[in-house]
């Protein structure tokens, strides 16, 4: 028998419309180039937003078009993940920090018809454009006053392109299963691939990304993304605060900037923000330099790749904010698991809170994960038993778009292959120890690169650290640890190997510790250790 409950789609057409009109005055506070602190509420961003819908129709926009962004987190990019899933087309939010050739790629692969671009990245833009033979025109995100020079094929200002049209809009009824966004996550091997996300995955992962011990936001908070809006919907956080009523704080292209970001949450009482550890760096170095405090920040969310303890202690016991440890992919939506203690994990020691805080996290609810060996077996949760992760759940992705060939991540029971290595415990909290292309295996064992990178980086003297798996005649393969020193600091080798002796166990502690000046990244801020392991191929350890 069939219940009897209405059949309402779960659409972001709705988050938009339950913002306007429950939380009409809460803020969006944001930079951009052409103002370094715009302001305006939910009422004022979703008024806009109509009159973009209203443009992009006029234009001749399409249910099913791909419009696509390259763009900072501002608020008429926040206006556009709203303005063009609504009317049925899709965000395709593309990253600016790729190669050109990789945006080149992505562009032309979803067929993109408009791109919408900040003006800093219009004179990139450029060089590929005439690569770009799909695109009809380019919407540069500010006003005429502003309007860069350019080339670009029939280039208008947003301004220009939302000005004349009525902030009048009736939003269509959208099935829940139409896509509404998407984004390109680049892979190892072969070329990026496109998840298509659909309005009733994001409104779940809306609703159980807010709830309390996943993201727990509220009207009382104040949240700031430092996660680019091109990256996963910026784990959410462009839909999360619109459904809570949260004031919404957006660093436009300074999100790298400690010195902006310390102003934003001093100025404007950040009280939530989340970004990948990178960022926290910086912005830890320039309070350490300048000596300013961060008094209203509470808790952040720290993920993207894993969070070393170092700067989980600093942000704590110098700054007051309570660091969550975080993991997801883009696959996710992205969100996976989220590390919250449970009551009687209180009472631990606080090194003890600390070793279950540094995991990952538990599942939210809605997504199932387990363990399994190379036959496929589940492996227990015994916290020891490592093997390859593998996810289900309504907001991860079921295949990737357009991808020409079947796609081998899935099972035959629907389970999503993660690439992630790591085991969980009896309580339910994962651990990673490596991504599977990064595992270390020594004498048949495994070495987690992951808890080598953590304890080396907690050194005062070293910024950054990666370690890869180098062939070793007797052990097939041997770690050695690559650091990045602080300015002005000198590290041996042998003060980082006493370092981490007692860290971690003997037979992990590496072969071989070399310094460089600058460890390569992805777009997303990732480590890029298929870089390090080309530079280092031909390594050879030095006998002892
Ligand atoms: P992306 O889809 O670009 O967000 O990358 C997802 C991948 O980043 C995951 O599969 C993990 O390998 C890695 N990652 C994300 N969060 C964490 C974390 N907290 N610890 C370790 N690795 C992480």
């Amino acid at each position: 028998m069939l219940g009897l409950m209405m059949d309402r789609q779960l659409t972001i057409t709705s988050i938009m419309e339950h913002a306007d009109k429950n939380h009409p005055n809460a803020e969006i506070v944001s930079v951009t180039c052409d103002n370094p602190r715009h302001r305006y509420t939910y009422a004022g961003a979703f008024r806009r937003t109509r009159r973009l819908a209203n443009a992009l129709v006029d234009y001749g926009v399409q249910p099913g078009d791909r419009i696509a962004t390259l763009a900072w987190n501002d608020y008429r990019h926040f206006e556009l993940y709203y303005g063009i899933a609504g009317i049925g087309a899709v965000t395709h939010t593309v990253n600016p920090r790729l190669f050109p050739e990789q945006i080149t790629y992505i562009v032309n692969h979803a067929e993109d018809r408009l791109i919408f671009v900040d003006p800093l990245i219009v004179a990139s833009l450029e060089k590929i454009s005439k690569d770009l033979p799909k695109v009809e025109g380019y919407i540069v995100l500010t006003d005429d006053e502003h309007m860069p020079d350019t080339n670009l094929k029939n280039a208008q200002s947003y301004e220009a392109f939302i000005g004349r049209h009525s902030a009048e809009f009736d939003w269509p009824e959208l099935d829940e299963k139409t896509a509404c966004s998407l984004c390109y996550t680049s892979g190892t091997t072969g070329n990026p691939k496109g998840i298509l996300y659909h309005h009733r995955a994001m409104v779940l992962h809306t609703l159980i990304g807010i709830s309390p011990g996943v993201l727990d936001l509220s009207v009382k908070d104040v949240v700031l993304p430092i996660v680019p809006m091109f990256h996963v919907n910026a784990w959410g956080l462009a839909y999360g605060p619109p459904a809570a009523g949260t004031k919404l704080v957006l660093p436009g292209p300074r999100m790298g900037d400690g010195e902006t970001l310390q102003a934003l949450i001093e100025e404007e009482g950040v009280t939530f923000a989340a970004g990948v550890p990178t960022v926290w760096l910086a912005l830890l170095k320039y309070l350490s330099d300048s000596g300013k405090a961060i008094k209203t920040l509470e808790r952040v969310i720290i993920g993207g790749s894993a969070c070393p303890l170092s700067i989980m202690q600093e942000l704590e016991d110098k700054h007051g904010v309570y660091v969550h440890h975080a993991w997801g992919m883009t696959e996710m939506s992205p969100l996976g698991t989220v590390n919250t203690l449970k009551p009687e994990m209180l009472k631990l020691s606080r090194e003890e809170q600390y070793a279950i805080r540094q995991k990952q996290g538990r599942a939210a609810y809605g997504i199932e994960m387990k363990i399994v060996d190379d036959d496929n077996r589940e492996l227990p949760r015994d916290g020891q038993s490592t093997g390859l992760l593998k996810v289900r759940g309504p907001f991860i992705c079921s295949d990737y778009y357009k991808l020409g060939e079947p796609s081998d991540v899935h099972d035959d029971e629907g389970w999503f292959s993660t690439s992630d290595v790591g085991n969980i415990d009896p309580e339910g909290y994962l651990q990673l120890t490596d991504r599977a292309k990064d595992v270390i295996k020594s004498g048949g064992e495994w070495i987690s690169s992951i808890e080598l990178e953590n304890a080396a980086i907690g050194h005062p003297g070293v910024a950054e650290a990666a370690v890869i798996g180098v062939p070793h005649p007797k052990w097939a393969e041997r770690p050695l640890l690559i650091i990045v020193r602080k300015e002005g600091k000198d590290v041996s080798k042998e003060e980082m190997l006493d370092w981490l002796k007692d860290k971690v166990a003997k037979w992990w502690l590496p072969d071989d510790v070399v310094c460089i000046d600058e460890i390569p990244h992805t777009a997303t801020g990732k480590i890029q250790k298929m870089e390090l392991r080309k530079r280092f191929r031909n390594y050879t350890f030095q006998p002892d």
